[in-house]
């Protein structure tokens, strides 16, 4: 495979855009190279400008699940740009969708939209600070919740609990009110709540995360989180921006039978388009201004080419009473080829999966937490990324992100799939 033109257009990029890139992990830097240039894709694949066709496995992260272009998210945002792609007013379209979010979620009565995942996170731990009137929120070790500065932060030191920034630009004092826990480990989590007595606003958490490979909650673990919080006064926020509408229509909410008080949605919820959003129970989401006097707000919030598209993007979703069997289905087909041919090629390695999300661990023990996600082997993974890239099948190129399945995807891309793994895994 020829890379040229991909090549030439970083080269320009990284002139006037930092790193050439407008998010880190397009880079490439965790796996070397150059990033591949896409100039179109349809339904499972991509197609870079070097004319180079891909299976695509990351399916802009996640919001893809019915295959790129998919046809009515393409012509609902056509016919709504060719009236206006923005007014700064509420539109009926709004409320549509709202309405329908509503209606597929359990458990959450009003729901807020706004530009992006990170805003959503960012927005509902304000919300809990301010609901709850305490300052202290936990994360775990090695979920994501976007890149504002309360997430940006690492466990600190020994048996401090504090975290400390992990990124120049987020302050000490900040960093102090975010509190790092394993995840899967309940223990931790109550170790933090008897030394934070009534401070802890929240937890947040990415019910089956994603970004450290995917990882399945241990049986009981969310239930726990739950009680926790229950306890304590303190609110449960489930970042579902991958897992929302993805691995249930309701969520991981739905698929666990776990409640949490708000829920943070992005990527699929704008079908591609720069959405997200959150959403909770009436009281709490009442607390919002105007109604409340928690401030948040957003000129493009709402917007509705994002809104257009979305609402096609639920409407087929919450129409197909299949899609979720599917999603299950051929991911478990792939899961079990995967499985077959790394045992065939005496391969180390971890295959974790939770309905349409999995990932490939280089290591051969379990992957249940960020530490043990961070045992697996780098260099076999950079390896794998290249020449499956060169098989024309395109994963993350990060070690600690996790394939998004597509309905698009056919058996026969699944095989072939499964045929580059062999190829590329043997030695
Ligand atoms: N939460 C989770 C679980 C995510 O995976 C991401 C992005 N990958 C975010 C929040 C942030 O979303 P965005 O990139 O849209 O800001």
């Amino acid at each position: 495979m020829e890379y040229k033109r991909s090549s030439a257009l970083f080269a320009e990029a990284s002139k006037v855009i930092p790193g050439g890139v407008n998010s880190p992990v397009r880079a490439f830097k965790g796996v070397g190279g150059t990033p591949i240039f896409v100039k179109e894709a349809k339904g499972a694949y991509l197609f870079d400008e070097d004319g180079n066709k891909y299976i695509d496995y990351i399916n802009s992260w996640g919001p893809m699940i019915l295959g790129h272009a998919y046809e009515p998210v393409v012509n609902a945002v056509i016919e709504r740009a060719k009236k206006g792609t923005s007014f700064g007013t509420p539109t009926e379209l709004e409320t549509k969708i709202a309405e329908l979010a509503v209606s597929m979620v359990p458990n959450i009565d009003k729901i807020r939209f706004v530009n992006s995942g990170t805003e959503a996170c960012m927005s509902a731990i304000r919300l809990a600070r301010g609901y709850t009137k305490r300052d202290k929120i936990i994360k775990f070790s090695g979920c994501y919740h976007g890149h504002s500065d309360s997430f940006l932060i690492a466990a600190g030191s020994g048996l401090s609990t504090f975290g400390v920034p992990n990124s120049p630009g987020v302050t000490q004092g900040t960093a102090k009110d975010t509190l790092l826990a394993r995840f899967n480990d309940i223990d931790n989590v109550k170790s933090i709540f008897e030394a934070n007595k009534n401070e802890i606003a929240a937890i947040i958490v990415e019910p089956v995360p994603g970004n450290m490979g995917c990882i399945p909650p241990k049986s009981g673990f969310l239930n726990e989180l739950r009680e926790v919080c229950i306890a304590n006064e303190t609110l449960l926020i489930f970042d579902e921006v991958m897992t929302g509408f993805r691995l249930a229509k309701g969520g991981v909410q739905e698929l666990y039978g776990v409640e949490a008080d708000l829920v943070c949605f992005g990527k699929v919820i704008g079908g591609g388009l720069p959405v997200g959003a959150f959403a909770g129970k009436e009281e709490i989401m009442d607390y919002l201004a105007p109604l409340g006097p928690v401030y948040q707000a957003g000129t493009l919030s709402g917007n509705p080419l994002a809104m257009a598209a979305g609402y096609e993007m639920l409407k087929a979703l919450n129409a197909d009473v299949e899609i979720y069997n599917r999603l299950e289905e051929k991911t478990a087909y792939l899961e079990k080829g995967i499985r077959n041919v790394l045992t065939k090629n005496n391969v180390l390695y971890t295959v974790n999966r939770v309905g349409s999300m999995i990932s490939i661990h280089f290591d051969k023990n379990p992957v249940i937490d960020f530490d043990t996600a961070k045992n697996g082997d780098n260099q076999q993974f950079k390896d794998f990324f290249h020449n499956l890239l060169k098989e024309g099948i395109y994963i993350a190129p990060s070690a600690y992100e996790t394939w998004f399945i597509t309905d698009a995807l056919s058996y026969e891309d699944l095989d072939k799939t499964i045929l580059a793994i062999d190829k590329v895994t043997q030695n």
